[in-house]
């Protein structure tokens, strides 16, 4: 088991990842805290597969969420803090997200919030949730938009088995991977040589080599988080590739479509705009191949409308002023926000559809 530590303003906490230690979770959590209770929230896929190892002999509360984005709701968060209520939980008691982002980030928001705040702790069983789970991130979609509503709130400690991953769809595998490639695209290009020179799908990759891959990818995210926890400046490069993929996975309608799949396409398409912004080769060619050998999409979809993804993307909760503005690469590795106009994304977008 290797252990990162994550600092943060309130102090660290402990980031485990290792092979079948859901086994000891119980131990781990208490060589940090003694809690007065636990309460599990879960989704219906997660409990199939893991909740019954994760119970043990103890009878612990937990609450049950169907499968997807649709559970990051007013209703589901709402029954969530019924069902604590009806749990009697106390202020010395620990909810555990057991999941996805998605139950990471309802579970987060719901101990942001519960008596005004309890500690949580992060069991993550998607790829992708080796970044949602850190950082502090929580909270729960509107109509009007996702992740609208929230709260920074870091976990306890995060505990993540990489067995779990096995059960993964390989859709997910592949949405998780495209996080992984984020975290080497604004980071760290010998660790973006490592993935590429792996060449096979990440779900083949061995225990080894997916655990310091993990490794690798969450201390991108702690060291970014620990400069800038509440997104006043460098946090906002871990949004390259989002801009145009919070637009399409909008434009398309959830569950099209997954985040990191529209991250991918996101992606390509901020090279090639950073390519033409600083004159410049930025691999985007070489990285567009690779990205089509691992069967993430690499186009703007046919069907979308440019102008709405164009609104989509000047609306989006991170623009400022309504002016456009991308996280991109001056040099793999070295990203920077730069204000694009309207007509320049444009010309671009339409390079970009399929
Ligand atoms: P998810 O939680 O919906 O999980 C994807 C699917 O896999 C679900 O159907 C789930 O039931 C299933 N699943 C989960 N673990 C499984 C396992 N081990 N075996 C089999 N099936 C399993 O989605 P996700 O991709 O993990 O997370 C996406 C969410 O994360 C989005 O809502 C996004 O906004 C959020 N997010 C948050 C942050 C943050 O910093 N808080 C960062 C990135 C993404
Ligand atoms: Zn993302």
């Amino acid at each position: 088991m290797d252990t990162i530590r994550i600092e943060t303003s309130g102090g660290s906490y402990p980031v485990h990842i290792g092979k079948g230690i859901r086994t000891k979770w119980r131990e781990l959590i208490d060589d940090y805290a003694s809690y007065s209770s636990f309460f599990i929230i879960t989704d219906e896929a997660v409990e199939a597969h893991y909740l019954s190892s994760i119970l043990g002999e103890e009878k612990l509360s937990y609450f049950i969420v169907p499968s997807g984005e649709e559970s990051k709701s007013f209703e589901q968060y709402h029954q969530c803090m019924t069902a604590l209520l009806e749990a009697e939980l106390d202020r010395k008691s620990c909810i555990i997200s057991l999941g996805g982002g998605v139950v990471g980030d309802l579970a987060g928001f719901a101990a942001a919030t519960y008596m005004r705040g309890i500690d949580f702790i992060q069991i993550p069983t998607t790829l992708l949730a080796h970044d949602s789970s850190v950082g502090g991130k929580t909270g729960i979609n509107h109509e009007l938009g996702k992740n609208l509503i929230g709260a920074f709130h870091q976990p306890a400690a995060v505990i993540y088995d990489i067995e779990c991953l096995r059960t993964l769809p390989d859709r997910e595998w592949r949405s998780g991977f495209s996080e992984v490639i984020k975290h080497a695209l604004i980071h760290d290009e010998t660790f973006l040589n490592w993935l590429v020179d792996r060449r096979k799908a990440v779900q083949n990759y061995s225990d080894e080599e997916l655990q310091f891959m993990l490794k690798k990818g969450i201390n991108v995210k702690g060291a970014i988080v620990k400069e800038d926890e509440r997104e006043t400046g460098v946090r906002a490069y871990l949004n390259f590739g989002h801009t145009l993929g919070h637009a399409i996975e909008a434009e398309l309608g959830y569950g099209k479509v997954t985040h990191g799949e529209a991250v991918a396409i996101g992606m390509i398409f901020a090279l090639r705009m950073s390519e033409e912004y600083f004159q410049t080769k930025l691999r985007m060619d070489e990285l567009r191949i690779w990205f089509e050998s691992l069967g993430l999409p690499v186009a703007v979809p046919r069907e979308l409308d440019i102008m709405k993804l164009l609104q989509r993307m000047k609306v989006d909760k991170k623009a400022e002023n309504k002016s456009l503005k991308f996280i991109l690469l001056k040099e793999i590795g070295t990203p920077t926000k730069v204000s694009i106009d309207d007509e320049a994304a444009l010309k671009l977008l339409k390079k970009s559809v399929e």
